[in-house]
Parts: C-alpha cells; structure tokens; sequence
C-alpha cells in the first residue's frame, strides 16, 4: 500500500499556490500529534499493512525538526510494516537543506527528495515570492545529491508570467546540468484564491496565453527528451526508469492512506477527504472525531477518474479496464467518440490501450472528458 502524509505549514505563501498550508508553525508540534493519532485511527483503512512508497507532502515538509520527522516515522513503522525496498520521498524547500538537515533525513529512511526549484531566475523568484535564489538552489542540489540521496526530483513551473522562452531554455539547461533523476514540470495555472489570482482580476498582472504556454510545453518536452528524459506521465520526465512509484500508484488507482489536513485516502471503491484546516483537524482527532468525508465512487465516476489520470501516462487507459469498470458499457458507447479523436490526430489505440499522441497531450483534459460517462 501507500501512504501520503500532508505536512500543512510554509514560511511564506508562494503567489501562485492553492495548496493547503498554514504560515503559523507554532501548531506544528500539536499537528504531528494528532498526525499520530490519525494514523492510529486509521491503521485498518486498507487492509494491506505492507508499505511500499511513503510520501512527505505539503506544504514544505522539510520544515519538520528532527524530532517531528522521527515521532511520525517511528508511528508508522509501529503500525505497518515498511518495505526494505520502500521508496520514501520528502518535499523540501532548497532552503532547508542544509548538510545537517540531509544527513538528518537519510538517517530516518528518506531516500528520494523532491525539490522545489520552480526557476533558477532571481528576479522571477522574488515574483513568485519564493524564499531561495537560483545559486542557493543549485548548491542545494548538489549538496543533497553529495549527502547520498541518490534519487532526486527537481520541480520546475513554465508559462511564468513575463514571458520569456530563454529564461524557460536557461532553466531547461541548468536543470539537465544537475542531472537529477526526476523532474516535474508545471504550466502556471492562475488559480482565483491566490496572490496571482487577485493580480490578473485587478489586472495589475496579465496571464500567459494559451498559445505561450503550450509553446512552451513544447520547449519543456523537446529539450529534456533530447537529454535523455523520458516523459512517462504528462508533467513528469524520468532517467533510467526513475518513475515515481508514489505518484504512479495514484495514476494506476491503487489504494493509498491519506493523513494529515487537505490530504485524501482512495481504498478502491471510495474516497475520503480530510479537513483543509489545521485547527479543525486537531480540535477533530483530539475528541476523537473523524476529520473525513467519505465519497462512495459510482462506477462512472471510476471510469472518468481513470481517464483523467491514466492518459497523462504512457501507460494510457485500457479499454478492458474501462468496460470493466463502466460493467461493459464503455467500448459500445464510445466507439464513434474514440474514432474521432484519433482522426484527429490526439488519440492513437495500440493494442487495445488508448494513448495519447504528441500533439493530443496538449488537450488531455479535453480528450478525457470528451470520452466520459454519465
Ligand atoms: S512552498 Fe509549496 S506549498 Fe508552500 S506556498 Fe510555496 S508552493 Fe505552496
């Protein structure tokens, strides 16, 4: 099974982020307790017990002190068993890693680390309100990269406001000269409850447009592909098979245990969310209350779910899975929609599996909902 561990609290709020996350630290001791008591809660939600990815997310989780980090890995391993072979991935700022805080995290069992870079532009870091410049992120990189930590992920947001393709292609370059294993790449999305989001209603800030961004997905795609990163998944390129198992297990739907405020369970047939509020989840767990609402997935909402996050992969979507799921029904009802999305030119079928083409991936969300039921 996985497990997802939603760590709530950041210095400062980045301008583009929707995330939940609190800039009070001063609830983090209590909120790794009632972590605690969560994951006693909810030991029995699935019932394998065995671990194979473990999941920092936040949030910063870096910002856990040491203690924090050991009380939540000593819960865990109290009530599953972890894996010897687990991949254990931690989020982390570049300005947290300092040789203290790596060999800290190596000694608990984190043995991948996916870092938040974003750009290596100051100017553009200051805008986004990010709290490391260019130079601190690259020697933190390279610091984690001496510490041990082998596998490392690299995160990188393109469309940034103030367009610019060489400061993308400057990115791109630095990146590939880190050689980090993994790397996630982001168009900005301007979601409304954020800083940006204010900026473009007020107009103070104008968004990128859709032809930009898309020009520069396929900057993203073209460069890193010719330096010999695979992109198994939409916004996800890997070297020498360094996929996310966490992150994959999610786009294969298989069950994971979600704890922590924000973060989410999927146990096959329903989904529960927890509450995106620190003091609630708390005030929940110490009176022993459930801070999750459970949603029971419908067979069409199974099936839409598997297409939204199965095309993004190279994997794709079965199409025995789908009629599996839709109890038969999917091949016979969309057999004329599928023809038409392959005519043109954004979905190929190999094998009895539907695929997205190059040029399709530019309209995932599209070719998806075009395709799903109820
Ligand atoms: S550090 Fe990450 S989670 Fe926190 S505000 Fe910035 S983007 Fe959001």
């Amino acid at each position: 099974m996985h497990l997802y561990l939603h760590i709530p609290f950041c210095r400062k709020a980045c301008h583009y982020c929707d995330f939940h996350f609190s800039t009070n630290l001063s609830q983090k001791e209590l909120l790794v307790k009632a972590m605690v008591a969560e994951l006693e809660r909810q030991k029995d939600y699935l019932a394998d017990k065995h671990l194979s990815t473990i999941y920092f997310g936040g949030g910063t989780p870096s910002l856990l002190s040491e203690e924090e980090l050991d009380t939540l890995m000593n819960a865990i391993s109290a009530r599953f068993s972890v894996s010897g072979s687990a991949e254990i991935t931690l989020e982390a700022n570049p300005d947290d890693l300092s040789p203290a805080a790596l060999s800290n995290f190596s000694r608990t069992g984190i043995n991948r680390l996916s870092i938040g870079i974003q750009t290596f532009d100051d100017e553009m870091l200051g805008y986004l309100n990010r709290t490391h410049t260019g130079e601190g992120a690259m020697e933190a990189v390279k610091r984690a990269q001496d510490s041990g930590i082998g596998n490392i992920s690299l995160d990188l947001i393109y469309a940034l406001p103030a367009p610019d393709h060489e400061r993308l292609k400057s990115d791109i370059g630095k990146i590939i000269s880190l050689d980090a294993a993994h790397l996630s790449a982001y168009c900005l999305t301007i979601e409304p409850d954020t800083a940006f989001g204010r900026w473009v209603q007020s107009r103070k800030m104008l968004p990128v447009d859709e032809e930009f961004a898309a020009a520069q997905f396929e900057i993203t795609t073209t460069e890193l592909s010719a330096a010999g990163y695979e992109q198994y998944e939409i916004s996800n390129f890997a070297r020498d098979g360094h996929y996310s198992r966490h992150n994959t297990a999610y786009w294969q739907r298989k069950p994971y245990l979600g704890i922590g405020p924000g973060a989410h369970s999927y146990n096959g047939s329903s989904r529960q969310f927890n509450v995106s509020n620190n003091n609630k989840y708390i005030k929940d767990l110490t009176s022993g209350i459930s801070p999750a609402t459970v949603e029971i997935l419908t067979s069409d909402d199974q099936v839409n779910e598997y297409l939204l996050t199965g095309l993004r992969t190279k994997w794709g979507c079965s199409l025995d899975m789908l009629d599996q799921l839709s109890e038969g029904v999917f091949r016979e009802t969309h057999r004329s929609t599928v023809k038409e999305l392959v005519a043109r030119g954004w979905l190929q079928m190999i094998e009895n599996t539907l695929l997205l083409t190059p040029s399709g991936k530019l309209f995932a969300d599209r070719v998806a909902s075009d395709l799903f039921i109820g």
